[in-house]
């Protein structure tokens, strides 16, 4: 069968205070990861499955004792084959991505870099609880360019208390001079339970939701200018460069999630359904070691209703949007008898607009798309 395959390695250095992903400090906890996850993967020996894209994510990938990432790899070329061309990407934080790391993934055939640079003025940087400073993050891609990994990747983070529209385009224009071929430009989201979040409740940090649109509009109007695409709404790329990983989640296509925390979508006969390992090491380790054979545990069959609200929500992110001929096929109804009422006055309200048999968020409904979906969500 054809699947992706996204393996989640939990473990960072320290908590960012925003964050609100599942990871856990390296503790020596680390050191007994690697068999669980091969352990997971021997399972899947049977299924045959060829994937076209890997993504090592995290948690913190780079922060792993030496030789984590050639072993997965091992393990993962032991159970499933990895489609020639493949697209392997790798998460790293440029504080401990080093040329000598660089080299040892590039060996075993990690082919693109995801870098979590979010902002090179430091202040942000120690604001947000980041364990590296601006300058190390040209570092980290010299590294993967030197390691002969072009495909890289950065992430970056806009709206944060106390980041100004004028430090914000500094850190575009320094990071437009690494002329990497891939962006991604997160709006800040305040997740609850975080420092962040409490922060803002006791009143010692504040958000300005105004500066936080237009940066966002700086973003994209720097990007655009200099040769990239805003092909998903937090996603920019130069021609052909998008990420094709990210692409199968948007196009509802087939994935394993390997690993504590990981989710999975895939097909049975008894239908579509997205399955997930629980947030925690120790319930990882158990459901292994139990229960082997439940190998996509914690099921969720989607009903057509389901289905049809995720295809209009995972479409509508990317720029070339919704196939109505694709989703009439799939469902056997039109999208706007589907939702009666919604797509129209969408329409008028310049939120979304029809190129052939694509319906596409215009940029104003990219900024709004959640607002947007909750029309569908009554609807659905
Ligand atoms: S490095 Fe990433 S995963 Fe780890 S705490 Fe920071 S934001 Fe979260």
């Amino acid at each position: 069968m054809e699947a992706s395959l996204y393996i989640h390695v939990p473990f960072c250095t320290h908590k960012c205070a925003y964050c609100s992903f599942f990871s856990v400090p390296r503790d020596g906890g680390e050191r007994s990861y690697l068999p669980l996850l091969v352990r997971e993967l021997s399972g899947l020996e049977d299924l045959g499955v060829e994937a076209p894209t890997l993504y090592i994510g995290g948690g913190t990938p780079s922060c792993m004792e030496a030789g984590f990432v050639e072993g997965l790899m091992a393990a993962v070329r032991q159970s499933v084959r990895l489609r020639s061309g493949a697209e392997v990407t790798c998460e790293a934080n440029p504080e401990t991505f080093t040329p000598a790391l660089a080299e040892r993934w590039a060996l075993v055939g990690v082919n693109r870099i995801s870098l979590g640079a979010q902002s090179l003025e430091d202040g942000v940087l120690a604001a947000m609880g980041r364990g590296h400073r601006g300058a190390d993050v040209p570092r980290a891609v010299e590294a993967a360019r030197k390691a002969g990994i072009e495909n890289i990747s950065l992430d970056l983070i806009y709206g944060y208390p106390g980041q100004t529209l004028a430090g914000w385009e500094e850190t575009l224009k320094g990071i437009l001079e690494l002329d990497v071929p891939h962006l991604s430009c997160y709006a800040l989201t305040v997740e609850e339970g975080t420092p962040l979040a409490r922060g803002l409740a006791l009143g010692t940090l504040a958000l300005e939701e105004e500066s936080q649109a237009d940066m966002g509009d700086l973003a994209v109007s720097m990007l655009h200018e200099a040769g990239y695409r805003r092909y998903e709404i937090s996603n920019f790329a130069k021609p052909g460069q998008e990420s094709r990983h990210n692409t199968v989640y948007w196009e509802r296509k087939p994935y394993l999630g390997i690993g504590a925390g990981a989710h999975g979508y895939l097909w049975e006969k008894g239908g579509w359904f997205r399955y997930f390992h629980a947030n925690d090491l120790g319930a990882y380790r158990e459901e292994l070691e139990t229960a082997p054979e439940k190998r996509f545990p914690n099921r969720g069959y989607l009903s057509r209703a389901e289905r049809m609200f995720e295809a209009v929500m995972l479409s509508t992110r990317m720029a070339r949007g919704l196939d109505r001929t694709a989703f009439c096929r799939e469902f056997g109804i039109r999208v706007e008898d589907a939702y009666p009422g919604v797509i129209q006055p969408l329409l008028e309200g310049n939120l979304l607009m029809e190129r052939g048999e694509y319906l596409a968020l215009t940029p104003r409904g990219m900024d709004l798309q959640n607002g947007i979906l909750m029309k569908f969500m009554r609807d659905c």
